[in-house]
Parts: C-alpha cells; structure tokens; sequence
C-alpha cells in the first residue's frame, strides 16, 4: 500500500452507539472530512498504527476501516481503538494517527465472541508490529508533538487543522 505510513488527525466525533465500550474495546470516529482525504489505496480492513490524543502521549493503535451505515454503505468510517486505559472519554479532542500497516481485511463474525477474540488477536498483532524498527520511529515523528489544542483546532477563526490532511508535512 504506497501510502503507507498515512498520517491524519480530526475531532472525535459519536459513532453510532454500537456499543464498542461495552465490549471493552471503544472506538474513536473521525468525522466525514478525514475519511473522505483517504487515499484511494486505503482500502477497508483492520490496521495499526500509532495514536495521541490532543497533546497527549503517543499509544499504540487499531484502526478498522469499514463501510458506514449512516451512509447506506456508500461511505468509509474510520474507529481507531487505542491501546491504553484512560481515565475519561475524549469526545470533541484532536485524535492524531499515522496509519503504519495493514492487518487484514474486514469479515463478519458468527457471534460475539469470535468477534472479540479477532479485535484481540489484532491487538497482540498490533503492538508485536510496532515493535520493529521502522515503525518505532514513527512514534517520535514530529507530527505527534505539532498536534494543535483543541480549542486553537475548534477556533473559527483559525484555519481548522483538523480538516486537513497532514501527509507529507
Ligand atoms: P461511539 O459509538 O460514540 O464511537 P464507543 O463505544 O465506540 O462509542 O466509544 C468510543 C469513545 O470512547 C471514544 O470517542 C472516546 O471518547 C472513548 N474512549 C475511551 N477510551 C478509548 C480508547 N482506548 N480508544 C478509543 N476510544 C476511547
Ligand atoms: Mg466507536
């Protein structure tokens, strides 16, 4: 995929209520602005990467690009689950990302369970990747600690960072 690693950011937006927390495994929406920049190349499926909230620290992620349902299937979403434990939800925060890899291609799952066993196995899949050398580096990219505050991203006034996709920077 030649557009890999894909760096992007934007606010956290609801999802559709799902009910991912539930499961233990919450995923950030990015709203349509971002989804619509992705590269034709990007196609859906799992992927890894890294991630930060606002001006937060850099975690590991999982991202699942799929076909929305808002949008009678005609549009992608894009839900990155990060991996870390925080203390509060970050609803309306800048969510920065560098999409690094692919993982596999979306699949429909018999029941619950087999579904979180696959997000699981993704996860160990996910932090074992970033492990190596290349994708380490992305980590400490100059991307993560640019990342604007939430109120300068939200500020009418100010070109909104948020919307713009920040590849090549
Ligand atoms: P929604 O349908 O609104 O996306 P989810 O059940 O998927 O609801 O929960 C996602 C929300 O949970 C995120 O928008 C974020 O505010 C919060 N959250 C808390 N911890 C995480 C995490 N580790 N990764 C992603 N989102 C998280
Ligand atoms: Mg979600």
């Amino acid at each position: 995929m030649k557009s890999l690693p894909y760096f992007c950011r934007g606010e956290v937006i609801r999802g559709f209520g799902r009910g991912s927390k539930e499961l233990g495994i919450p995923t950030a929406n990015f709203p349509d602005s971002v989804v619509d920049n992705l590269p034709a190349d990007i196609g859906t499926g799992i992927y890894y990467g890294w991630a930060c909230v606002g001006n937060g620290d850099v975690y590991k992620m999982v991202m699942s690009i799929g076909w929305n349902p808002y949008y009678k299937n005609i549009k992608k979403s894009m839900e990155t689950h990060v991996i870390h434990t925080f203390k509060e939800d970050f609803y309306g925060e800048i969510l920065s990302v560098v999409m690094v890899g692919y993982i596999r291609p979306e699949r429909s799952y018999s029941s619950l369970e087999a579904l979180i066993a696959a997000i699981n196995n993704d996860i160990e899949e996910a932090k074992a990747q970033l492990e190596l050398p290349e994708p380490l580096k992305l980590r400490d990219d100059n991307f993560f600690t640019s990342a604007p505050s939430p109120s300068a991203a939200l500020t009418p006034s100010s070109p909104s960072t948020s919307q713009t996709i920040l590849n090549g920077h």
